[in-house]
């Protein structure tokens, strides 16, 4: 009974063990075909991705490499795996590269890092390549399974960008020297300054256009030399010729790049020759729809061509220059007609005011002679009575073009300064001198013969002079040596007109 008991159960144990076997065996099959299929999935989503794929394993060997990745190559695949990963990195990359591995081998992690990948044409494409850690059953680290994604168009992109952004920021800054002043000179020096400062170029001139001369030099800087003179020289430019040569594109407000134009010899005068075999720009200045002047820029070392992004910056930069050109002139000219005297077109009486005041403080420092002469038209209310107020306005520029013409030192000031009267400021002049000057004036007005049949005194218009002298004193005020000279004036009119009467200070 035992034995069948035993029985019994051995064989519903061996029953038991059989249909947990084909159990088992059924769940194998199952975790096989799951397993066909993963890998099946894994195979295709590997070679159909555009990512380049690879598995490296832990000597650094390939051990799997995807379709992108042969395709990215050129390879074979016994090729790909016989290659070793540094060859394809770029140069400038390697280091980074090799520092982002040897890491991940040594502490058995993934990393993320972008450098340059060499493809099948050689050309090198920026890529972004994500490696993740691999482990066998055993929790062993094997290697890194690597994805890459081409991320050159984007890369591109993004510098653009930036260097757009760059520039920008270079633009407003050279924008915002620029406007600092409207002193053309200073302005003209800042710009070419900031240049030189944020394009690397080697020279940089500033030319103005001179009607019937050509070029002429007002400023000019380089990395080793400096030339600055707002003022028109007459020798002649060494690039005169692309003047001549390309007026017109220049006219346009055309840039002449002399990679794209044969400029090989240009002609400086007669007897020399210079050779352009640097790269030269030549950007014209456009002002009011003229061609205002021209700027040189020349790189010597090391040869470079200009990048379109520099020739747009440049082009950038002088348009900021001819608004200031514009501008510095516009004040230039209401500066000019706040000064001149409309009629006579000589100073007028606040030029006169503020030259005898700026001129008493510089000869009280320097302790030298200032003298003012002031004259007046005799008898003028009869001459316009006699001939009309027009008559009288044509006679008042005639004499305000003798007074000028008798004044020689550029120091010296002729203004109006008021209806019928004239002020010459002479300084460093003494009493002689401006007596002398006076006289002058005197004749070279009885030489201009103009009619005045009702003077009482004369024939024709003649002036009175009022002359004083000094040397400025701290303790006075410039309008002392008004008063005097206008003393002296009274006096000659008192004492028969026509005539030069001195009056010091003290009488
Ligand atoms: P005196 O010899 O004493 O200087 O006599 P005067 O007639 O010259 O002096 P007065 O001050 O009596 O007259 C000055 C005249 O100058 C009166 C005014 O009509 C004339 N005058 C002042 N400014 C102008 C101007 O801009 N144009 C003209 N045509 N005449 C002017
Ligand atoms: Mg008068
Ligand atoms: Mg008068």
């Amino acid at each position: 009974m035992q034995t069948l008991k035993n029985s019994i159960n051995t064989t519903l144990t061996e029953a038991d063990v059989l249909k947990q076997l084909k159990h088992l065996q059924e769940i194998n099959i199952k975790l096989k075909s799951q397993l066909k299929y993963t890998q099946e999935l894994f195979e295709t989503v590997v070679d159909t991705t555009s990512a380049l794929m690879w598995m490296i394993d832990a000597k650094e060997n390939y051990i799997f490499l995807n379709q992108a990745w042969l395709s990215f190559t050129g390879n074979t695949l016994d090729e790909a795996l016989a290659e070793n990963w540094r060859d394809r990195i770029h140069p400038q990359d390697l280091e980074k590269c090799d520092r982002a591995y040897q890491d991940a081998f040594k502490k058995c992690q993934g990393f993320q890092i972008e450098y340059r990948l060499k493809r099948f044409d050689h050309t090198y494409r920026t890529i972004l390549n994500t490696a993740v850690r691999r482990y066998d059953e055993r929790g062993i680290f094997t290697g890194l399974l690597c994805s890459c994604l081409d991320i050159t168009k984007r890369k591109k992109i993004e510098q653009k960008v930036i260097r757009q952004a760059q520039t920008d920021r270079i633009l407003a800054k050279i924008t915002q020297n620029i406007h600092s002043s409207l002193e053309l000179d200073v302005f003209l020096q800042i710009a070419a300054e900031q240049v030189i400062k944020y394009l690397s170029v080697d020279q940089i001139s500033i030319n103005k256009v001179v009607a019937g001369q050509g070029l002429s030099l007002l400023f000019e800087t380089g990395k080793n030399n400096s030339y600055s003179s707002c003022k028109i020289s007459n020798t002649k430019h060494k690039y005169n010729r692309i003047l001549v040569d390309y007026s017109e594109k220049l006219a346009r407000g055309e840039i002449i790049n002399s990679e794209d134009v044969s400029l090989t010899q240009l002609t400086t005068n007669d007897f020399e020759l210079i050779n352009i075999s640097y790269p030269l720009l030549s950007i014209p200045i456009i002002v009011s729809h003229q061609l205002w002047g021209l700027i040189f820029v020349e790189q010597h070392l090391p040869p470079r061509c200009w990048k379109t992004d520099e020739i747009k910056l440049l082009e950038r930069v002088v348009a900021q220059l001819e608004i200031a050109i514009k501008q510095s002139e516009l004040y230039q000219e209401l500066e000019e007609l706040s000064i001149i005297d409309g009629l006579t077109k000589i100073a007028n009486r606040r030029k006169f005011d503020s030259y005898l005041a700026t001129e008493w403080r510089r000869l009280t420092r320097e302790q030298n002679t200032l003298s003012l002469v002031l004259c007046d038209a005799d008898y003028f209310k009869l001459y316009n009575d006699t001939y009309g107020h027009q008559a009288g306005d044509r006679c008042l520029q005639q004499i305000a073009e003798a007074i000028s013409k008798a004044i020689k030192r550029p120091a010296d000031l002729v203004a109006r300064y008021g209806g019928e009267e004239f002020a010459i400021v002479l300084p460093n002049t003494d009493a002689e001198g401006a007596k002398y000057l006076a006289q002058q004036i005197r004749w070279q007005i009885e030489s201009l013969k103009i009619p005045h049949i009702n003077s009482p005194d004369d024939l024709y218009v003649t002036l009175s002079f009022g002359v004083s002298s000094c040397i400025p004193q701290k303790h006075l005020n410039c309008s002392t040596l008004v008063a005097a000279a206008d003393r002296g004036l009274y006096k000659a009119k008192e004492l028969g007109r026509n005539q030069i009467a001195y009056c010091s200070l003290d009488t």
